[in-house]
């Protein structure tokens, strides 16, 4: 991986002090002006370590050489940084005096899968993931956080004058498969280090025109649950179907039945999603297998409507084999992660500030659907706010919206690409009028 020659400095810009009126609610205005005088005068290597971090991505808790860079960082900013916790994980740690401890969180991890966008700085990484080697790529705007995260950081060293407490940093591997929060939980991330008082991630999100802050109040992303489903049969001659007991018969029942669970069980009203991601069986035209394995994901928001879908899916799987004269099917439901919560108070206390800041650009959306490990610092007890930033040139997504341009990409899509300096600008301003809007709220003893 190339680097870059200097890790980014400490802006002497941000030092000329913005004071803030003593117990007086924020001078936001003021604030936002400074963070993006400093945003101008740092971006050309903001807009490097970007490009860098996109250029050379690497797979769940492979993040070796990302870790390493995003240290040095930390370091060079006054962080003291303790690298591998939870495998390739890191804490940075800034003292600034008596006050809350407030975390700021960061992936590291990229998705394999390859970036088709026509991109300077677009990764042709390959690596090897499940024993196939395969193309490697951020197409999940966890580059954006990264930059986003260093970014705000050094944006807050510069105004530690305005505050009083400490910045927790950390940056986490293996979001994409849902192991790395609970990796640096399991790890000492809130025994070894301070446990934080308060909580911030955010999240590019595709389909959003760049500058956009958008949250949501309680349920912010979907419980995601692992589905296995072995449907056991006698396997055979294709040509000799009466002898067999078929299991890609069931499997292909079963794929479709299992929808009218969603369509006709589940409120329509509630969210929920079950979604089969491969089906294996089998090994030639003429043999009919003994067995079929199917996997897939089951996605809700509210803990009662995704009981009564895996109860759903059950009677589904045992009912198509029922119905082939086959042995009860193997059926297990992994728990996964949770829905991320977001905490009223902390969303109450950053929307003011955002507000003031972002106007009509700071919007409530409904929740997500795809899910996030962050849910794992909140169920073990920080209160936090999750909140995303649009990533696309407006007038594309008003093209979009309208009928008149292609679509957008989303995450995880092959062309997703943010429009860098837009993007983590937002995302850097936002970030740190958040992190102080709370370190303020404290000052003021509310
Ligand atoms: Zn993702
Ligand atoms: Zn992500």
């Amino acid at each position: 991986m190339k680097r870059l020659a200097t890790p980014l400095l400490v802006s002497a810009a941000l030092c000329v002090a913005v004071v803030l009126p003593a117990h007086a609610d924020m001078d936001v205005a003021r604030l936002k002006a400074a963070i993006e005088t400093s945003f101008e005068a740092d971006y050309p290597k903001l807009d490097a370590l970007y490009k860098e971090l996109h250029a050379n991505p690497e797979l769940a808790f492979q993040e070796v050489k990302t870790a390493a860079r995003l240290a040095a960082e930390m370091r060079e900013l006054g962080f003291e940084v303790t690298e591998k916790v939870g495998r390739t994980g890191l804490v940075a740690i800034y003292n600034n005096g008596d006050g809350p401890t407030i975390m700021v969180r960061t992936e590291l991890d990229a998705l394999p899968m390859e970036e088709k966008t026509d991109l300077p700085y677009a990764s042709r990484v390959k690596t090897t993931w499940n024993g196939k080697e395969t193309f490697v790529a951020h197409s999940c705007g966890h580059d954006i956080h990264m930059a986003n995260w260093v970014g705000t950081a050094k944006t807050l060293i510069g105004l530690k004058e305005q505050w009083q407490g400490t910045l927790m940093f950390i940056a986490q591997p293996a979001e994409e498969v849902g192991a790395g929060a609970m990796a640096m939980l399991r790890e000492g991330l809130f025994t070894r280090f301070p446990k934080p008082d308060f909580g911030f991630a955010l999240h590019a999100i595709g389909g959003f025109a760049h500058g956009a802050v958008l949250y949501t109040v309680g349920a912010g992303s979907s419980a995601a649950d692992g589905l296995y489903i072995k449907f056991r049969g006698r396997g055979g001659h294709g040509a000799v179907p009466q002898a067999t007991i078929d299991p890609v018969m069931m499997a292909a029942r079963f794929v479709v039945d299992v929808q009218s669970v969603i369509s006709r069980e589940k409120d329509p009203s509630e969210f929920g999603v079950v979604s089969i991601g491969t089906i294996q069986g089998g090994t030639a035209a003429n043999i009919i297998p003994d067995d079929v394995v199917l996997v897939g994901t089951i996605r809700s928001f509210k803990p009662e409507v995704r009981a009564r879908m895996i109860a759903g899916i059950e009677r589904t799987a045992k009912a198509v084999a029922a119905m082939s004269n086959a042995p009860e099917p193997l059926i297990t439901i992994t728990e996964g992660i949770k829905a991320v919560i977001n905490d009223p108070g902390v969303v109450a206390t950053a929307e003011k500030a955002l507000k003031a800041a972002f106007g009509d650009k700071l919007r409530p959306i409904p929740p997500v659907a795809p899910s996030e490990d962050y849910s794992e610092f909140i169920s073990s007890g920080v209160p936090s706010m999750f909140f995303r930033i649009g990533v696309h040139e407006p007038e594309r997504v008003a093209a979009a919206r309208a009928g008149e341009g292609p679509p957008l990409p989303a995450n995880h899509s092959p062309l997703f690409a943010p429009v860098p300096k837009p993007t983590l600008q937002t995302g850097v301003t936002a970030m740190t009028l958040a992190v102080m809007s709370v370190f303020e709220q404290h000052a003021q003893g509310k």
